[in-house]
């Protein structure tokens, strides 16, 4: 496997950052997880628009253009002969000295990596999947802002690590006013009454590319569709639920905790949503 690392394509063993990188030391970078289909990059732009927008927020410079990035992910996807696959593009703030200060780091250091991703076993596309809703809550967006999709995942991580504990493969995570947010990695949909329903940003979630295509999509097939504040009994009492992710693609959920959701089965909402969403794959 070749890596691309700061304008080369390195063998995956020599695919190395430094120990005093402060992506290392602290977390501190931004990321994007994208997929290609046939070759191609899937929502590129949105995926670029919203790297750029991260770093900004945190004040990091890329050191590179989008397009640049977009060769460098391009170059990394050859490399490999992945056709349909999955890029992970990563910026750190770079090497720099013990300490937190951003200065200490002169330049960001980027890399991609092209490779295959299954989230979740592949049956539970067909039949659902089980999921828990996380003790712990979301990071308040008063203090982390949501919409930076940053290398601190540790809270994300710890309502994973509840989902595991309890024997499911994914968490939904309330904010700090009990309110749905998104769960670790994906964003949360229900359908209510033929509506599909999805918290809105103010809910503090990560703006996540699939959901604003699911979004699009819905409203192409007529159905109604609202940003709209979810409680727990809502996840409960939905008629459907499903997640969406760059990796997870679109998978139902159809158990929230001990609750089965839509009799337990896949809803006729969800399977049209997937439908759609695989033929605009195809089509692009
Ligand atoms: N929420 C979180 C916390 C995420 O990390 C992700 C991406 N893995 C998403 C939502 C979904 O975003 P996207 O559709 O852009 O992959």
């Amino acid at each position: 496997m070749k890596v691309w690392l700061d304008g080369n394509l390195v063998d995956k063993a020599d695919a190395k950052l430094s120990v005093f990188d402060h992506g290392t030391l602290y977390g501190d970078g931004v990321f994007e997880g994208i997929r290609a289909y046939g070759g191609k990059i899937f929502q590129c732009q949105a995926h670029m628009d919203r790297l750029f927008l991260s770093a900004k927020k945190i004040r990091l410079e890329i050191p590179y253009t989008k397009q640049e990035i977009v060769d460098a992910m391009m170059q990394t996807m050859a490399a490999n002969g992945v056709v349909n696959g999955y890029i992970r593009l990563v910026v750190t703030r770079g090497e720099g000295t013990l300490g937190l200060g951003p200065n200490r780091c002169p330049r960001g250091s980027v890399f991609a990596i092209a490779d295959q991703i299954e989230l979740y076993p592949r049956e539970m596309y067909e039949k659902g999947m089980p999921v828990i809703i996380a003790k712990t809550r979301r990071t308040s967006a008063t203090m982390l802002d949501p919409s930076i999709k940053s290398l601190n995942y540790l809270n994300n991580i710890m309502a994973k690590v509840e989902a595991l504990d309890a024997g499911v493969g994914e968490a939904i995570m309330l904010n700090e006013h009990g309110e749905v947010g998104e769960a670790t990695g994906d964003n949360v949909f229900i359908v209510k009454d033929e509506a599909v329903l999805t918290p809105p940003p103010s809910a503090g979630i990560l703006l996540g590319v699939t959901r604003g295509v699911v979004l699009g999509l819905a409203g192409k097939l007529g159905l109604a569709v609202r940003e709209q504040t979810i409680m727990p009994q809502d996840l409960y009492g939905a008629d459907e639920c499903f997640l969406t992710g760059t990796a997870a693609e679109i998978i139902p959920v159809t158990k929230i905790d001990n609750t089965s959701v839509g009799g337990g089965k896949v809803g006729p909402i969800t399977l049209r949503l997937t439908k759609a969403f695989h033929e605009m794959i195809r089509e692009k």
